[in-house]
């Protein structure tokens, strides 16, 4: 290893961050803490601390520390849209559990009310929404993320998150406790601050029949299971779509499907896809990224355009 990696790797904290970031956290708090499994690619080296955090109180206290300490930290959802780095991540990593998870709906005259917090499983969020005969719930059904993590990437197909958004409550570490935001949305992404957590957010939907709502959902839902690799450990679709073009088109096209580096593939059914077919590294989904980004830039003159986020060190594994 070099020294610019060992250094690049090395825990930015003391013995008395973990002090202190234990009596914050309790037994909430995990040091040196792998961070594949809670990755869909299931990749990513350690973080140098992994907190649970599970009220609003509790975040707030959290980010005053890293305020205080000037410590770096990361949110993740359900990282879903992430690649994380061999070397890991340093500073904290932040996971919300507990009241953040919840999701209520409730249904008025003529729309549907949904109050989710930053960590509701969209699954969850969808399933209730169109109990309650949520118009349009159907455009965000299968994307496998959380509330926060959507609204931070403006998820949805042909209709995204953002477009149902009435308000986001989010808590950072220059004014800890919750607060409103306004954002704009834009295609696979926002403009919410980097340094805020989204803690609770309220959409808001027409209302139509729950029959109806529930069958669309279902037909995208089945229709998903057959066009995408969903069994196997992937990040979704890798590169955003090009204006007036499909990314997986040109990649398909480039001959790039079922390429392999090391234990990563570009997927034959869906070529947008990369999957981790056991013990893919970081390092190897990164090298094919840029061999597919090259293959369409030579064939199309195309600059395909990521739509994961890359976090932490990025080192070579072996
Ligand atoms: C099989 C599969 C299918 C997919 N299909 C779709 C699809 O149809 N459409 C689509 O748009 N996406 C799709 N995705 C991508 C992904 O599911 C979405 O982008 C999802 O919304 C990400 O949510 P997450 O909670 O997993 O976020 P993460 O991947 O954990 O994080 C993504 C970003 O959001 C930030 N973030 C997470 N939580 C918060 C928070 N509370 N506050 C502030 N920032 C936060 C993170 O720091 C990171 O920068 C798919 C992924 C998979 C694996």
């Amino acid at each position: 290893m070099s020294a610019t990696t060992a250094q690049a790797v090395l825990s930015l904290l003391g013995d008395a961050d973990r002090v202190a970031l234990q009596e914050i956290c309790g037994d909430r708090i995990r040091f040196n803490e792998p961070l594949a499994p809670y990755t869909s690619w299931k990749i990513g080296g350690p973080a140098d601390a992994f907190a649970t955090v599970e009220t609003q109180s509790q975040l707030a206290d959290l980010l005053r520390f890293c305020l205080r300490r000037r410590m770096p930290w990361w949110i993740i959802g359900a990282g879903s849209n992430v690649l994380v780095g061999d070397g890991g991540v340093r500073g904290i990593v932040m996971r919300l559990a507990g009241e953040f998870a919840a999701a209520h709906v409730r249904a008025e005259d003529h729309r549907v009310i949904v109050v989710a917090g930053g960590s509701a499983d969209m699954a969850l969020v969808t399933a209730k929404a169109a109990s309650a005969g949520a118009n349009g719930i159907g455009s965000l059904a299968g994307i496998p993320g959380t509330v926060g993590g959507s609204l931070r990437m403006n998820a949805g197909t042909d209709r995204e998150i953002g477009e149902f958004v009435r308000e986001v409550w989010v808590q950072s570490p220059s004014r800890p406790e919750p607060h409103p935001a306004s954002v704009r949305y834009l295609y696979r992404q926002s403009t919410l601050a980097r340094d805020v957590v989204v803690s609770r957010v309220v959409l808001e939907f027409a209302r139509s029949s729950a029959g109806d709502v529930r069958s669309e959902m279902q037909t995208r839902l089945v229709r998903r299971k057959k066009t995408q690799p969903i069994a196997l450990p992937n990040a979704g679709s890798c590169f955003r779509n090009p204006p007036e073009d499909k990314a997986a088109r040109l990649i398909e096209a480039a001959g790039a499907k079922g390429w392999r580096e090391g234990n990563a593939e570009v997927s034959s059914l869906h070529a947008n896809f990369i999957n981790n077919l056991g013990g893919a590294t970081a390092k190897d989904v990164a090298t094919l990224l840029a061999r597919v980004r090259r293959a369409v830039r030579d064939r199309w003159n195309v600059e395909l355009k990521l739509e994961v986020h890359l976090v932490g060190v990025f080192i070579d594994a072996t």
